[in-house]
């Protein structure tokens, strides 16, 4: 199986999950029966401190807090799950038996979504529920969008960037292997030039359709910019990863193309990673480099080829030590 350009999640047909966090064990009865007929699954919670346990334990697609309970109160759940970015964008809808219009206003102020008082009307929490969570599917699919390449459908920069960060952390903490690679289609301005930039543009999704065929479903593809895509493969030593890109690049060399089926594509590859309980001190700028020297010497060598090697700890200069 290839990789996803799209994330999990698109057109995930899971039914969503609904916390409730309540300290009534009727409201938990009432509700759970009252939707039991709608596509929900639901949690329950019956103290602010759970909530916020099973908030992170199993993911809902969206919350509904009471605000009236004992210990930890629903203002306080609602300001520690905003707080904690693995939380922090999950809809929360308040359950509020009070009246008061100011308790409401402080709901919204620490970024509740929407609210429900208590007695309930069934009929207006179910509408308010999904409307809730359409809303947040729009929202969560702009934001997968806004990090992905239009052309491509592969990952963009911007995400590609955010990844290599934290995996070069994890690295740097854990020691996991890793392996990046760039990518740079050979002699694209020339195709460009010849053949015009529509068969420029095809030749961009060519590559694109070899990576996703040839990647695992743990390596992250990206369009970096241009002709140039980026691969991270966790848990991945150089070598495993030179067999993968030897895998695209033999993909790409044999694709034939409608537009010119005389020439043939290729790319070239720069490669850089470390074997597991290898842990480097480098910034994703200095692996990102190294990978690009590699890229630069199999063009060297007369491009077409992959050029990978071990990430070497960068050497820290007297003048910047001192
Ligand atoms: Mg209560």
């Amino acid at each position: 199986m290839g990789i996803r350009a799209v994330p999990n999640g698109e057109t995930t047909s899971n039914p969503p999950k609904v916390l409730i966090i309540d300290d009534s064990i009727d409201v938990h009865r009432l509700l759970t029966a009252r939707l039991r007929n709608e596509a929900f699954e639901i949690v329950n919670a019956s103290s602010g401190r759970d909530g916020l346990q099973m908030a992170l334990e199993c993911e809902p697609s969206i919350i509904l807090l009471d605000i009236d309970m004992p210990e930890m109160d629903g203002f306080q759940v609602l300001r520690k799950l905003k707080e904690n970015p693995a939380t922090a964008n999950i809809p929360v809808l308040v359950l509020s038996g009070l009246t008061d219009s100011q308790d409401k206003v402080a709901a919204f102020d620490l970024g509740a979504i929407d609210y429900i008082t208590k007695p309930f009307d069934f009929i207006e929490l179910r509408i308010r529920l999904n409307a809730a969570l359409r809303l947040n599917d729009l929202i969560s699919m702009l934001a997968r969008r806004a990090q992905i390449d239009g052309l491509s459908g592969l990952w963009n920069r911007v995400y590609f960037d955010n990844r290599l960060e934290e995996a070069v952390d994890s690295v740097a903490r854990h020691g996991h292997a890793l392996t990046v690679a760039l990518v740079d289609l050979d002699n694209f301005k020339s195709v460009n030039d010849t053949y015009g930039h529509p068969a420029g543009d095809t030749v961009i999704q060519g590559l694109a359709k070899v990576l996703n065929e040839q990647c695992r479903s743990t390596d992250v593809a990206c369009r970096y910019g241009g002709e140039e895509f980026g691969i991270i493969m966790p848990d991945t030593t150089p070598e495993a990863a030179q067999a993968v890109c030897e895998r695209i690049r033999v993909g790409l060399e044999e694709q034939t193309w409608a537009r010119h089926p005389e020439r043939k594509i290729t790319a070239s590859f720069g490669v850089v990673g470390v074997s597991e309980d290898t842990t480097v001190q480098a910034k994703s700028a200095v692996w990102l480099e190294a990978a690009d020297q590699n890229l630069y010497q199999a063009k060297q060598n007369g491009r077409n080829q992959v050029v990978a090697s071990n990430m070497q700890a960068p050497k820290i200069r007297l003048a910047e030590a001192g």
